[in-house]
């Protein structure tokens, strides 16, 4: 029951590295700061406190959007002494408070319509040539737990949180999203891992509302199938939409797409290159890969393989090409894995190197948030070395604007993409 609307709001005291991490501009508390959460329920509204903190709380920094009182008329305009906000609650997972505002909620249902109106008016702002974006992007607008893609005239959801997953929240969401955005469908896309991880109850993917499951989305100008039910997971990888614009600006000659999913990069560079090939080793992605280049009239050549064992095989064989594109999926799930993760990109970007003609292109990227911006360019660097190659970085880029990476919060910020020019 998120919003307690019979009952006093519990409260939640968390330690001081807890609220130092709030105060820093953090939005998580882990369990291990949660001092005391008696009687709060699964995914409930708790005012959050600082253990042992009786004078008023330090006053936060400025700017933060869950903290702007005045825009979000659903929160008191003050806040008392010694709290440090409101938060939603998880009784399951690691991090048991996700922020959602700096004051009391008063009313959290239509907070929540507020922050959906708020994220599409965002997308409107600054979101360009395409009718497929992320509309909310969870903790990258004050969202947390929620997130929302639109496909053309279908809208995809997945709920990652016990407080999201509750009827009122999910009333309220879905309702604006509809009365907003008008989509022919809604489908909620189930992650069986995070439901278990919440402690929430099974359920299968879906549609919600309309009948529409498939459709047909563009970016850039490229034409995309969607199909909301039988399509790999993730539907399209939206982040990836900006560099796709940026890579194409360089394409030329004989390219390899590694890592190809259903094709965003190979359509991209197809239009100027002499030949392109995408590699990956799922064959339903291919075949929405090829479904995609026939709806543009292309020809794309697919290969269904280990990207290690292929890339191993036509460096060994002394294969070339004038643009090499490797997105890899996320190597680092933890920053424990951050050791392997490091040895598989520099494998890969090693071999990409050797294997591109005097003066071409690799397109280099990981979404993995443990492997920062710095640590991707030591691996390049390195593998620029071993394969006696000069790199000039063309363009340093992160994710689409779809995908708002938020000042304090580090975690909303994983994608990273160098696009760079390799000569003898
Ligand atoms: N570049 C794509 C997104 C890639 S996502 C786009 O822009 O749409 C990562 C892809 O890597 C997935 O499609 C997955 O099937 C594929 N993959 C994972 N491990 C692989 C491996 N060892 N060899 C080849 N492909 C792999």
């Amino acid at each position: 029951m998120p919003t307690q609307k019979h009952g006093a709001t519990p409260t939640v005291l968390i330690s001081r590295r807890g609220a130092d991490r709030l105060r820093a501009g953090h939005v998580w508390v882990y369990r291990s700061d949660v001092v005391e959460a008696q009687c709060v329920s699964p995914g409930a509204l708790a005012i959050v406190k600082e253990a042992g903190r009786r004078e008023p709380a330090l006053s936060l920094a400025k700017g933060r959007p869950h903290q702007t009182g005045s825009s979000d008329r659903n929160v008191r305009a003050t806040r008392p002494p010694g709290i440090l906000g409101s938060a939603l609650y998880s009784t399951a997972s690691e991090i048991a408070i996700r922020m959602i505002s700096s004051k009391p909620v008063g009313d959290l249902e239509q907070l929540l319509r507020e922050r959906v109106r708020a994220a599409i008016a965002y997308r409107e702002r600054f979101v360009q040539n395409t009718n497929a974006y992320r509309v909310v992007f969870s903790e990258g607008d004050f969202l947390p737990g929620l997130i929302v893609d639109r496909y053309n005239d279908i809208l995809s959801f997945q709920v990652l949180t016990q407080a999201m997953d509750s009827e009122e929240m999910r009333s309220a969401f879905l309702s604006e999203l509809q009365s907003v955005l008008n989509p022919a469908a809604i489908v909620e896309r189930v992650d069986p891992r995070v439901r278990r991880l919440e402690q929430l109850p099974e359920k299968e993917s879906g549609l919600i509302s309309g009948t529409k499951a498939r459709t047909e989305f563009q970016m850039n100008g490229i034409r995309f199938e969607f199909d909301a039910l039988t399509g790999q997971k993730t539907g399209a990888f939206l982040d990836q939409r900006e560099n796709y614009a940026a890579a194409a600006q360089y394409a030329r000659g004989e390219a390899l797409d590694v890592f190809c999913y259903q094709g965003g990069f190979a359509l991209h560079l197809v239009r100027s290159c002499e030949k392109v090939t995408g590699v990956d080793s799922s064959r339903p992605a291919l075949e929405v890969a090829e479904q995609n280049a026939a709806l543009n009239g292309r020809e794309i050549e697919w290969i269904e393989a280990n990207a290690f064992d292929l890339l191993r095989d036509y460096s060994d064989a002394g294969n070339k090409y004038d643009y090499i594109v490797l997105d890899p999926p996320a190597f680092a799930k933890s920053r424990r894995d951050l050791p392997t993760a490091l040895r598989g990109y520099k494998e890969l970007n090693l071999r990409a190197l050797k294997m591109l003609r005097p003066g071409g292109i690799l397109v280099t990227c990981s979404c993995s948030y443990h492997v920062n911006a710095g640590d991707l360019l030591e691996v390049l660097s390195s593998a620029a070395q071993d394969s006696h190659r000069i790199v000039r970085i063309l363009e340093n880029r992160g994710q689409a604007k779809d995908h708002p990476s938020v000042l304090g919060i580090p975690e909303t910020a994983y994608l990273k993409c160098v696009i760079a020019n390799a000569s003898q």
